[in-house]
């Protein structure tokens, strides 16, 4: 029993391509300002697989063996000696974890956008191990979000596998849909493609920062549609069987008047993906990038200058707007799609993954 609480069990890479092993590493001591966190839930994402399959080996070197995981949700388990009071931390507290890691010096640091840090940290993707563990060793309090208890009746206590995927597929659609708030509207319309984890959420989103704009979702696969449906979407697009997507668009919201839509927020970003929401835009349109699947963004100049198109990059999201989206999802407003496997089940998570078979988020509860 004593070794126990010495040792845990972290799923790690090794070598890349490879399954991930499950390894008994050795539990982190805390000093400082650090906190040892109880891993409750952390999320599956895109980049892992992107990650474990080193694509990106030479822009994120690491240490190998390495615990991936960068969304993760828990309870403080330990609490290092110089973490201030003011902090209110304390053994058994549901914390979120912000995962942009900032130096907390530089101009975007200072600006409130850690996660843009010119010298940045992630869990799970820096030196610094993720969530695939029993526990997760967070260099300073000031990157996690404490979840109070919900004490009026009406109110919904989030759990840490609706927490986890929060940090970061419910993060990163929050920031981009704050970024073109401004152009929507009624009579506006707003187009999410690819359902996954971050689309799920951007739905929801688009829905209640819209202002009554009409929501589309466009994805290859009709469950994924389905449940775009449920979280709210005006209408579903499976654009895997499309002549002329910007047709089918326009019947769809202006009986065929050729109206596109104002935006898209594409969370998939391959090339193709591009391409089409450059074909639906409405003059002035714009469009946000947040999936990392294609390699670079190419619009048409001609149709970009006439018809003024914008397009942005949005990374993840900083503190504040972590807080928002966990103020949001407090109020149970959000709906979450959570498929859960136990630690010992990750690569087969990281199979269905891959093969697109996972509807919302993955989630591995150690
Ligand atoms: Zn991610
Ligand atoms: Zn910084």
């Amino acid at each position: 029993m004593f070794e126990n609480t010495q040792f845990m069990s972290s799923a790690r890479i090794h070598n890349y391509q490879e399954p991930l092993a499950i390894d008994n590493t050795s539990k982190p001591k805390v000093y400082g300002e650090e906190i040892l966190v109880r891993v409750g839930a952390a999320g599956l994402c895109h980049s892992d697989l992107h990650l474990i399959n080193g694509e990106w080996k030479d822009v994120i070197p690491l240490k190998l063996p390495k615990t991936p995981g960068h969304e993760i949700a828990g309870w403080i388990e330990e609490v290092g000696d110089s973490v201030p009071e003011s902090a209110q931390m304390k053994e058994g507290d549901l914390v979120a974890v912000f995962g942009g890691w900032g130096c907390g010096i530089c101009i975007y640091c200072k600006s409130g956008d850690e996660q843009l840090c010119n010298f940045p940290r992630w869990p799970g993707l820096s030196d610094y191990d993720g969530g695939y563990s029993e526990y997760i060793m967070v260099p300073t309090y000031r990157f996690l979000i404490k979840v109070d208890k919900q004490l009026t009746t009406n109110s919904y206590n989030i759990r840490p596998e609706e927490l986890a995927p929060l940090t970061d597929a419910g993060l990163t659609p929050y920031r981009a849909i704050k970024k073109i708030r401004h152009l929507l509207g009624p009579g506006k319309s707003i187009a999410i493609f690819g359902i996954g984890g971050l689309g799920s959420y951007a739905i929801q989103y688009a829905k209640i920062l819209g202002q009554s704009s009409t929501v589309i979702a466009l994805d290859r696969t009709e469950e994924k549609l389905q449940l775009a449906e449920k979280f709210g979407a005006d209408h579903v697009v499976n654009v895997s069987k499309l002549q002329n997507i910007r047709s089918e668009i326009t019947s769809k919201i202006s009986e065929g008047k050729g109206t596109g839509v104002d935006v898209v927020i594409d969370c998939v970003g391959a090339d193709a993906t591009i391409e089409d929401s450059c074909k639906i835009l409405n003059k002035g349109g714009s469009i946000v990038v947040v999936g990392l699947f294609g390699s670079q963004i190419k619009i048409p100049l001609v149709r970009a200058v006439l018809q003024e198109y914008q397009a942005y990059g949005s990374l993840w999201g900083n503190y504040s707007e972590l807080r928002e989206v966990i103020e949001l999802a407090k109020t149970g407003k959000i709906n979450h799609s959570i498929q859960k496997f136990p630690l010992n089940e990750i690569n087969e998570a990281i199979q269905l993954l891959k093969n697109g078979k996972i509807v919302g988020r993955g989630v591995i509860i150690p």
